[in-house]
């Protein structure tokens, strides 16, 4: 199987003003100069409000930046929304969709999450479509059948292994220190690559990157990192504190 990239994506989420977010930027730029970013793909995706000032500052280093949502148009009278190509003015390479908040606080379903992805890469950004089960699936047993019908739903057709990304993202395990363990990440790492090679037949399964979000830290990224269908990670708390969101890196590259 091919070697994929692993991708490490920082989802600052509403958090932080703008002095400490570009002090964390400035912080990260020094520290990436000692990885080769031909072993790891990183990412940081602010608040919207910070992405062109910060963007300023990953010029010329190894870090991407990424919007944490959009909208599915690219003009027209939304207020308060950002449309995808706004974030490509603003230096954006990837958005993050369908993150379980948004599902959750928004109202957001598959839906809608694929005519943002659709739209999304038409505007020339790379898409992190995020499924994941809640408590109650898990118990229950149900996880599979969710997580195959988020992923069959909110995946647009013109997806493809270089332009998308998945991440799973059990919702019992994001934000409240309970992580998935290693044997049940690569579980539902694999069992989505089948999906993929089964039913999402214009990407690659081999190659699609496929990462883990939910209370990844450094002392236990290195575990999760190693399972062989484990392509990287979106790290929400983690990732606001530099010295952390960096030892996650090194522990993935
Ligand atoms: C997230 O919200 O995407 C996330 C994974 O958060 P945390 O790392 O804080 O669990």
């Amino acid at each position: 199987m091919a070697k994929r990239r692993p991708l490490i994506a920082a989802n600052w989420k509403m958090n932080g003003l703008t002095k400490d977010s570009l002090s964390r930027a400035k912080g990260l730029v020094t520290r990436v100069k000692k990885l080769d970013k031909a072993n790891v793909e990183v990412l940081i995706c602010p608040p919207f409000t910070m992405l062109h000032a910060i963007n300023q500052i990953l010029k010329g280093s190894m870090i991407k930046i990424g919007g944490q949502d959009c909208h599915y148009k690219n003009f027209g009278a939304y207020t308060g929304d950002i449309a995808p190509l706004m974030l490509r003015d603003a230096g954006c390479k990837y958005v993050i969709l369908g993150h379980s908040e948004r599902r959750s606080y928004y109202n957001e379903i598959d839906k809608l999450v694929k005519s943002k992805a659709e739209i999304a890469l038409k505007s020339g950004l790379k898409v992190i479509i995020c499924v994941g089960e809640n408590l109650a699936d898990r118990t229950s047993k149900k996880t599979k059948r969710i997580i195959r019908q988020q992923l069959r739903n909110s995946v647009p057709a013109n997806a493809n292994a270089s332009n998308t990304v998945i991440a799973y993202e059990p919702i019992w395990a994001i934000g409240t220190g309970k992580t998935a363990t290693p044997t049940q990440v690569q579980d539902i790492h694999y069992f989505l690559r089948q999906e993929i090679a089964n039913k999402l037949k214009n990407i690659d399964s081999d190659k699609i990157r496929i990462i883990y979000g939910g209370s990844v830290k450094p002392e236990n990224s290195q575990e999760l990192m190693a399972e062989p269908d484990v392509d990287g990670g979106l790290i929400g708390g983690a990732s606001l504190v530099v010295s952390d969101f960096f030892k996650i890196m090194q522990n993935c590259s």
